[in-house]
């Protein structure tokens, strides 16, 4: 089973497209082809095909328009200096999205559809991939979703996957700022047995009003907790893993089991011990975070995805407290990681694991 190919007739225009990639900004702009595949419960996967973009066409009765039965992925595809495109370790989001699926009760699409599904839409889209030399790369977003046509609440026996592909440029211009969270107490994301270890979109339509009680608060983004009010544990920032860096060394993120497995939090976790950084992964409680930043005993607090690899926290603030990170800007070790990770996938610095896979 492979994918079948069919080129646009209508591409962008090489100068448009030199205009989008000369300033991509983030998930504005879409390139000219897409991959689909489709699935039943009866011919598993099956239509294989990297083709024109183009809108779908649904029945108002679909799964996913009513009961959100949907996952996603988000992976960068990165030019290094011979001109290799290059994804940094997508068998992890390959596995991910596999998890995902059964969360959801969707089909698991296979890891090796999956990498081929990758490879074939950066190979078409080549053209779309950012040179080498700034912190541009092309976005891939990998979707599925319920499609059958059926109100009752069970499992779809028809689903599709698609992944489109936007470029996405630097994202931070003009040095890496730090931003300010909010530890909210009203609203959470995950519970246990719940979705939380999932990339479901259920899990950011929860979190969209929770982001506007943020930034009412004068924060950029929010910080879930979890657990009664007197004994609250962080989890994550909502699209980020979160990450402490203390007095004596060691670089702390929650233990897994209701936040998001990020491959950007794991490969850290994995650098930490090159940057003379003793890895923990165990339960924060909020006091414990917010009591260390004042006392000094953390010295950094950052965020870490795919998107922005890591963005400094530099303040947090919550329900009758406000507290500032170290001296109130980026860190030394966020930045240090920042800079290795960085260089790893854009093909910069050595790459001894092997996490760069070349698509061509
Ligand atoms: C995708 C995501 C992350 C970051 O994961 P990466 O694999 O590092 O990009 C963190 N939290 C949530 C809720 C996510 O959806």
């Amino acid at each position: 089973m492979s994918f079948s190919i069919t080129t646009t007739t209508a591409p962008t225009p090489a100068a448009r497209r030199a205009e989008i990639l000369a300033d991509p900004g983030f998930g504005r702009f879409f390139t000219d082809h897409m991959a689909t595949a489709e699935w039943t419960v009866d011919e598993g996967w099956q239509e294989l095909r990297v083709r024109p973009l183009e809108p779908f066409s649904m029945h108002p009765g679909v799964g996913v328009l009513h009961y959100g039965q949907e996952i996603f992925e988000g992976l960068k595809t990165y030019r290094h200096a011979d001109d290799s495109l290059q994804l940094f370790r997508p068998d992890m989001n390959a596995a991910r999205f596999a998890r995902s699926a059964r969360r959801l009760a969707l089909p698991e699409f296979p890891p090796e559809l999956f990498l081929e599904a990758m490879d074939e839409l950066v190979r078409i889209e080549a053209d779309w991939v950012p040179p080498h030399g700034d912190e541009a790369s092309l976005y891939l977003r990998p979707i599925e979703f319920a499609s059958e046509a059926f109100l009752g609440v069970r499992s779809s026996r028809t689903a599709t996957f698609c992944t489109v592909a936007s470029p996405a440029g630097a994202y931070f211009t003009g040095g890496v700022r730090g931003i300010r969270l909010w530890v909210t107490t009203k609203y959470t994301r995950a519970a246990v047995g719940g979705t939380g270890d999932a990339k479901c979109g259920g899990n950011y339509a929860g979190s969209l009003l929770a982001q506007t009680e943020a930034q009412e608060q004068g924060c950029d983004q929010v910080l879930y907790t979890s657990g009664p009010p007197e004994r609250r544990i962080l989890e994550e920032a909502g699209t980020m893993n979160i990450v402490l860096i203390t007095r004596s060394g060691k670089l702390v993120t929650p233990g897994l089991g209701t936040i998001l497995p990020g491959v950007t939090r794991d490969s850290l976790l994995t650098l930490a011990p090159e940057h003379g950084l003793v890895p923990v992964e165990r339960e924060i409680p909020l006091p414990e975070l917010v009591d260390g930043c004042r006392s000094g005993e953390i010295v950094e607090v950052f965020a870490a995805g795919t998107a922005a690899v890591i963005t400094p926290i530099i303040a947090l603030a919550g329900d009758g407290f406000e507290v500032t990170v170290g001296a109130g800007e980026p860190g030394p070790a966020g930045l240090a990681l920042r800079e290795h990770l960085l260089g790893i996938q854009h093909g910069d610095l050595p790459d001894p694991r092997g996490w760069m896979r070349r698509v061509c």
